[in-house]
């Protein structure tokens, strides 16, 4: 396992991604991805599957602390009294004290970041979360983001693949000593078949999946959360430490950024930078 180490924190450079996860599935797959060595879980309040990803670690032979824990805040709980509320019903479902991070999912308009962020903070210090970040902020909107907060904000969490330029988020990140946690790596399984990925992945005996999060996390400051729940695609995800891709390999790959597609609901992102 390859770390990315922030703010004097190392994570996991690969976690498990559980978005559309349910019931048994997705206790299932966050078993599974704990048996294979995952050692980074993503989750979310409005996934609504907090419950199983609790009960998958619980049943593990890994503890706790040896886990990196994520749940998001999700855009109806933004104000004060919500963010603690449900932040204590999460970890009650995770059947856990603390998580490692806490994010809020979207930026709003219509609360200030500001009382969100105070919210989270005041969970900092009552032990409930090590770490408070963002996701799907613009570079603009990190910017207002740490200006209110007192703690230093440890991640954004966007989308990020092959077909998507993120370089703008990404100097952000590595400006303020935060990570960039990259969602949708695969870009929802379209990686597959693309031809240069296809070229280089034929060259180590890899996948076009396994390329794509190699070419990931060999960014600084990159962690990379793919969702699986077929187990050898669980596996594979994790097979990605014992190869290296060339500068002219990363430059090829680099290239495909220019095609800009966004996979995520467009109803939910208007301002990109
Ligand atoms: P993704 O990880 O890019 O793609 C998932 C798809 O790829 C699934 O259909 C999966 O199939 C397939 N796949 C996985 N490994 C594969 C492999 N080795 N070979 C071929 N296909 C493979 O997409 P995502 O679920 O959108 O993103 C990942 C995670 O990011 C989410 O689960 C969630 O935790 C997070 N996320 C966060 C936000 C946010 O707003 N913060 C938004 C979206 C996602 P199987 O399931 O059949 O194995």
């Amino acid at each position: 396992m390859d770390y990315v180490e922030i703010q004097g924190e190392k994570v996991p450079a690969l976690g498990i991604g559980t978005w559309q996860l349910k019931g048994e599935e997705c206790e299932e797959t966050v078993k599974t991805a704990l048996e294979k060595g995952y050692r980074h879980v993503d989750t979310a309040q409005i996934y609504d599957n907090e419950e199983q990803v609790g009960q998958a670690i619980s049943d593990s032979d890994v503890s706790r602390d040896e886990i990196w824990l994520t749940t998001k805040v999700w855009t109806s709980n933004f104000e004060h009294d919500s963010v603690i509320k449900s932040v204590n019903e999460s970890l009650e479902k995770l059947q856990t004290h603390y998580v490692d991070l806490l994010l809020i999912h979207w930026p709003s308009e219509e609360i200030p970041f500001e009382e969100t962020i105070k919210a989270m903070e005041s969970l900092v210090e009552s032990g409930q979360v090590r770490n408070i970040g963002i996701s799907n902020f613009t570079t603009e909107q990190m910017e207002k983001a740490q200006e209110v907060a007192s703690k230093d904000i440890f991640t954004n969490q966007v989308e990020y693949h092959p077909f998507l330029n993120q370089d703008a988020v990404l100097e952000k990140c590595r400006e303020k000593d935060m990570m960039l946690t990259a969602y949708s790596p695969l870009a929802r399984g379209e990686v597959m078949g693309n031809k240069v990925l296809k070229e280089i992945a034929d060259k180590y005996d890899k996948s076009e999946a396994q390329v794509a999060l190699r070419w990931l996390i060999q960014q600084e400051n990159v962690a990379a959360i793919p969702k699986a729940s077929t187990e050898n695609h669980i596996e594979q995800n994790f097979e990605i430490f014992d190869f290296t891709l060339t500068n002219e390999e990363v430059e090829e790959i680099n290239e495909l950024k220019n095609e800009n597609n966004r996979y995520v609901d467009p109803d939910f992102a208007p301002n990109w930078d």
